[in-house]
């Protein structure tokens, strides 16, 4: 569905986004509860927003914006969920890649979960947070001899391999140490989940994994087997998408990784212990996404695989998930300050803030929905169909594409723009040079910075003339 597609000069109602924010809201001024963190609230004196105890304004006067900002206590709350959830049976891996600091990673520590790196840089940071290695689990299609060395030498509880090549040079890797590594084949189910449907017979057109119709995962089991002396096969990985908001795809997977259990215990007369259903459950980033439960989650997921591993005589594996999104994603906002506004007769009002397409990607690469508030204030004033954008030289620099804000949002008001915990600091880049905004971590009124923000002089000093 192409979003660009308006005819020259649309009538208003032509121009009313496709995406879900539907017709003005009653009040503009009201938070939707299931997409802002728990601890934002309005206040009501000020009409400004407070997070997790403190002022909105006053985060801003002392940290400056851009910002990240994490609400600790919602972070920590939804870990503790998955956790509860999955119970002492189950195993519940952060993906790291959504978003990773050496405080996040101490948190996830602390919290009970293990944790997905999949880069020789993520691993960096959780070695530096002293996460406990045997909780570790290593990702990727193509991690280097170094990285793999490193991993090994660590102590990883995992590594999920990707390719033949990997199982090779793991298994030297571990013979030379004279270490056997346990690891687990990730294997493709054809099963391709996107928020509200799943296809069950996707084409395996894809770098990860080895395709469980193809053949090449019972020949990369039999390769990981034969090398049994270094590598010790846990178990069966799939990861299907990202933000799935229902368990039928994941049943289809459960189901197809079950009878490859199956055809491994005929083959070669043993049962893995372990299987990994991925990440990808959803949030809400707007009024429209509805995710379920993780406590409902949870039992649909145990309960399908339970009964896919009886109805093929199988003992229940040990099961794990990799929630990344779900985790960080709705305890973190990002908070700008307005610069300009111009308002388009007919058609919309364009709002620039100082930052964009470098602090928050995924509008422009995925088409990504997000809700925005005005932070400082509270506002009388009609809302107005409003267009967020950043500073960058791209017309395509888009935070949010279409929000309903107060008609009076003028330069010097803050914006928060919620739900950005995930995959935006992680994905941040340093288009025109702009400084990667602070990740401030904010708990009982108290924010301290966990990631500070880049200066000229952290650039420049890449830059050796
Ligand atoms: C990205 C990824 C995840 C996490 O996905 P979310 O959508 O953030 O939950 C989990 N496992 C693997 C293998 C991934 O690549």
């Amino acid at each position: 569905m192409s979003r660009s597609a308006h005819p020259a000069g649309p009538r208003y109602a032509d121009v009313l986004p496709e995406g879900g924010h539907g017709a003005a809201p009653a009040d503009i001024n009201r938070l939707d509860r299931k997409i802002w963190p728990g601890g934002v609230a309005r206040d009501e004196e000020s009409g400004a927003l407070t997070f997790a105890g403190a002022d909105i304004r006053e985060l801003a006067r002392e940290f400056g914006t851009p910002a990240y900002l994490i609400d600790e206590d919602d972070w920590r709350r939804r870990a503790r969920e998955w956790v509860e959830a999955f119970g002492a049976d189950a195993d519940v891996f952060y993906a790291g890649k959504s978003f990773l600091s050496v405080a996040i990673a101490k948190w996830a520590a602390e919290e009970g979960l293990h944790l997905d790196v999949c880069s020789g840089g993520e691993l960096a940071v959780a070695l530096r947070a002293g996460f406990p290695a045997h909780r570790l689990g290593f990702h990727g299609n193509n991690k280097s001899v170094a990285e793999l060395e490193r991993a090994v030498d660590a102590g990883v509880g995992r590594i999920i391999v990707d390719s033949h090549e990997e199982i090779e040079r793991l298994a030297a890797i571990a013979a030379d140490r004279g270490v056997r590594q346990r690891v687990m084949v990730r294997v493709t189910p054809g099963v391709e989940a996107h928020t509200h449907e799943f296809i069950a017979t996707a084409h395996e057109d894809q770098k990860f994994g080895f395709s469980l119709a193809g053949g090449a995962a019972a020949d990369a089991v039999a390769r990981v087997l034969k090398h049994a002396d270094h590598l010790e096969l846990t178990g069966l990985h799939s990861h299907i998408g990202s933000q799935i908001f229902d368990t039928a795809g994941f049943e289809v997977a459960a189901h197809r990784l079950t009878e490859a259990l199956a055809a491994i215990k005929g083959e070669h007369g043993i049962e893995l212990p372990e299987l990994d259903l991925g990440g990808g459950l959803g949030i809400a980033y707007t009024e429209t996404d509805d995710p379920a439960p993780v406590a409902e989650t949870a039992r649909r997921l145990k309960e399908i695989v339970a009964r896919e591993c009886d109805a093929a005589g199988l003992a229940h594996p040990r099961l794990s998930v990799e929630p990344g999104r779900a985790i960080a994603g709705p305890p973190g906002i990002t908070l700008y300050e307005v610069g300009t506004v111009k308002q388009l007769p007919g058609l919309r009002t364009y709002v620039s803030v100082d930052g964009g397409m470098s602090d928050n990607i995924r509008t422009a690469l995925y088409d990504a929905e997000y809700t925005v508030s005005l932070a400082n204030r509270a506002s009388r004033a009609e809302a107005a169909l409003t267009r967020v954008v950043g500073k960058h030289c791209e017309s395509g620099d888009i935070v949010v594409r279409d929000a309903w804000l107060p008609g009076d949002t003028a330069a010097g008001d803050l914006l928060a723009v919620a739900a950005t915990g995930a995959y935006c600091r992680s994905m941040a880049s340093n288009y025109n040079h702009l400084l990667k905004p602070p990740v401030i971590a904010v708990k009982d009124g108290e924010a301290r910075t966990i990631v500070r923000r880049e200066t000229e002089d952290d650039l420049l000093g890449l830059d050796l003339g």
